[in-house]
């Protein structure tokens, strides 16, 4: 293991929510979930303001409107997430060409290989210095942990949370982690956490004073010798830069040519299953379902798709892989079938979410409602998922509030606005389109949407940050 703090762990705080609250003036210092509003929905992010609530990640959203029920409650923008964390990418690819994400709003960065931090002191240098350039870039706020080793980073940006900086000695880690729960440790699930609980072993002081032998009876070899070395600290996982692209299939040629069409669901279905096993079994998700076909003729197609974020449930990719059987003829007969998910990631919990939540769209009204149309009935193909942007021809730029019964709330609002007003249209009203999201930090003077008010934070703010990227990179 290194001898200096030099693995940075990046984690922007509350990210999906914050980034709706920095859009959106209104929900600034208010609660706000972001997650799939339908009735299967979870939370995939909660702000700070609503975690006082118990609002947690993961939890089903009906359980977190019951306890935070006047939050705001929006379907992610997966799109508008996504451009953020490609500016928070690069700055962190400005620090080191040893970059690892391990979702959209995290990552650990090798700070030596890149020449930028050497020590204690320099580490703890360019770890401030990203803080501010992410703050003034993204308008947002990310927290950072340093550390000589991946776990440990990864620790100390937890303890760090929100808005702050931590830096591990190295020497002092064993002493640090001894109190902490086992939970604590990578690859401790609540699976494992009850195991070791029922073996008496609460902390990772406890876990370290077990020993290995007694660790490998308890979890198997390869978990138990794995959890010892945490335990004692040992963490030598270098920061790897590319992931390999690769991907998980399992694919089956039979020996008489299947002609029966629901027997060829039944098969890709039971494809989805196994390869959902070995994506499990690797710890990944994936975000592209495809599918291969050969046929009687041995003439092969590959289908696939793409889902809004990755996904490891059998359910999901099942039924990607139906859709994708629905486009293929296999009338003259079918030799080979494969199923197989590719454009992998680390099994993280916003990203799984991102299936569940992307699904659902409508929201309940919220908002007492008024207009000329009210009682009109919606027309299926407008569909306003709530906390999307709109542009009224009128009123210009605002997001929905909420949409039901043939009506849609909007509260018309920049970044760079004081709260807005709200007001209720009919949803096949003309006047009302869905728009792109606006930028949260302005780089040039006001533009057309220019209702920028002088003195707003966020352009002050956004103004430093020419300067900051380009000392950065
Ligand atoms: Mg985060």
């Amino acid at each position: 293991m290194r001898t200096a703090p030099t693995i940075l762990h990046l984690d922007m705080d509350a990210f999906f929510a914050s980034a709706e609250q920095a859009s959106k003036p209104s929900l600034r210092g208010k609660a706000v979930v972001v997650g799939g509003l339908g009735p299967r929905g979870v939370v995939a992010t909660a702000s700070y303001e609503a975690r006082v609530f118990g609002v947690r990640s993961a939890m089903p959203m009906a359980q977190a409107r019951r306890l935070a029920p006047n939050a705001a409650y929006l379907v992610p923008r997966f799109a508008f997430y996504r451009s953020i964390s490609e500016q928070v990418m690069d700055l962190l690819r400005a620090l080191s060409p040893l970059v690892e994400p391990l979702s959209l709003d995290e990552a650990f960065v090798d700070l030596e290989a890149g020449g930028a931090a050497w020590d204690a002191d320099s580490a703890r240098l360019a770890g401030a210095r990203l803080r501010a350039d992410i703050r003034a870039v993204t308008g947002l706020t990310g927290s950072v942990g340093l550390a000589a080793s991946k776990m440990l980073a990864k620790i100390a940006s937890e303890r760090a949370k929100p808005d702050g900086l931590v830096l591990i000695e190295p020497g002092t880690e064993r002493a640090l982690l001894a109190p902490m729960p086992v939970r604590t440790l990578p690859g401790v699930g609540p699976a494992t956490g009850d195991h070791l609980r029922r073996a008496g072993i609460h902390t990772v002081d406890e876990l370290a004073e077990a020993g290995e032998d007694e660790l490998v009876r308890l979890l198997g070899k390869a978990h138990g010798h794995a959890l010892y070395a945490m335990a004692l600290a040992h963490d030598e996982r270098p920061v790897v830069a590319e992931r390999e692209a690769k991907s998980v299939s399992v694919e089956d040629t039979y020996d008489v040519d299947i002609h029966d069409r629901t027997r060829v669901g039944t098969e890709v279905r039971w494809l989805a299953d196994r390869c959902v096993r070995r994506l499990r079994a690797a710890g990944l998700s994936g975000r592209t379902i495809v599918l291969k076909v050969r046929r009687y003729d041995f003439s092969t197609l590959t289908r696939s798709e793409t889902l809004r974020g990755p996904t490891d449930d059998p359910a999901v990719v099942r039924e990607a892989a139906a859709r994708l059987l629905g486009s293929v003829d296999t009338t003259g007969g079918v030799r080979l079938l494969g199923v197989g998910v590719s454009g992998l990631a680390d099994y993280t919990q916003e990203d799984l979410f991102a299936q569940a939540a992307g699904a659902e769209a409508e929201s309940p009204v919220e908002e007492p409602v008024r207009g000329p149309a009210a009682g009109r009935p919606a027309p299926a193909e407008r569909r306003w998922p709530a906390g999307h942007d709109v542009r009224h021809a009128e009123y210009g730029h605002g997001w929905v509030q909420g949409s039901g019964l043939g009506r849609v709330t909007v509260r018309f609002e920049t970044p760079d606005s004081p709260p807005g007003r709200v007001r209720t249209f009919p949803t096949d009203d003309p006047d009302l389109e869905p728009a792109d999201p606006l930028p949260l930090v302005h780089r040039t003077p006001a533009g057309p949407e220019g209702t920028a008010l002088p003195g707003q934070g966020d352009g002050a703010v956004g103004r430093v940050s020419s300067e900051a990227v380009a000392e950065g990179g």
